[in-house]
């Protein structure tokens, strides 16, 4: 069986350094894999090659099957990937419910969307998010701040809404950029399990960036090391993570 994500010799050059050199990377129906390395190893880089933010120098990307390659980010989110950023991008002063209906809405093109459902449909969509949008909400244990502006919650709080506004899209792909930095060890520990019942409950697979290595070793079930835009290792957290190769990177830090 082919995988869901297949990225096959992924370059990106940026004036002077090569950020990612010839990666190849998979994730199976439902996989957590983790994308570790140290900082400026092309974590982000590789990131934003698979979600379409960034355009590959050469390689293929294959999801569900497609050749996505030259698909830009919005066509790729509405095949059903869907992804957060190291630095939180939410609509700080809009409410934390319409962040998530707003969300939804950018990758249906909701104009065209309504003129081709017709009005009824349309509305009967829009619908169908709200009551999502409440769901969703409730399982993030968001519920007493959906009327509050998402400038006004908390680091871990706004982590949560980026998770939430991933998973209202319904995808079968979820790319997470460091999505515990900044968060307390407790909030940590609640993030470990969200994401573990997310992959579990709504059957996505995840793909993610992470410096913390409890919680790639907590999660995952394959890790991928990149190095200086290399791929350094592969394989089982455990053995990737006492890689002597592996160890040094990180000591070398
Ligand atoms: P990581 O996420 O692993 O910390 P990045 O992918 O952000 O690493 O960066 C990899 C390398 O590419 C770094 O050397 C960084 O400085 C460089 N880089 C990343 N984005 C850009 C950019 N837009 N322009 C120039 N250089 C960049
Ligand atoms: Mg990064």
């Amino acid at each position: 069986m082919s995988a869901l994500l297949e990225v096959t010799g992924a370059t990106k050059r940026f004036a002077g350094v090569t950020a990612v050199d010839t990666v190849d990377l998979s994730v199976g129906q439902g996989e957590i894999v983790g994308l570790i390395g140290p900082n400026g190893s092309g974590k982000s880089t590789m990131v934003n090659l698979v979600t379409g933010d960034l355009m590959a120098d050469t390689g293929s990307i294959r999801f569900r099957g497609e050749d996505i390659t030259a698909l830009p980010a919005w066509k790729r989110a509405r095949l059903g990937m869907a992804r957060s950023f190291q630095m939180i991008r939410l609509f700080r002063s809009l409410s934390v419910s319409d962040n998530l209906l707003l969300a939804k809405h950018a990758g249906m093109e909701t104009t065209l969307g309504d003129s081709l459902m017709g009005r009824a449909a349309a509305r009967e969509e829009e619908e169908r998010l709200r009551v999502r949008a409440r769901e969703l909400l409730a399982w993030f244990e968001l519920e007493a701040f959906a009327d509050r502006p998402v400038g006004a919650l908390s680091i871990g709080q706004q982590r949560m809404v980026e998770l939430a506004r991933g998973v209202i899209a319904d995808p079968t792909l979820f790319v997470l950029d460091e999505p515990a930095a900044g968060l307390s060890p407790p909030n940590v520990d609640r993030l470990i399990v969200l994401i573990r019942r997310m992959r579990d409950e709504f059957g996505m697979a995840i793909l993610l960036v992470e410096h913390d290595m409890r919680v790639v070793r907590d999660l995952c079930e394959r890790l991928v090391v990149l190095d200086s835009g290399l791929k350094l290792a592969e394989g089982a957290p455990a053995a990737v993570t006492s890689d002597p190769k592996v160890v040094e990177a990180y000591i070398g830090t």
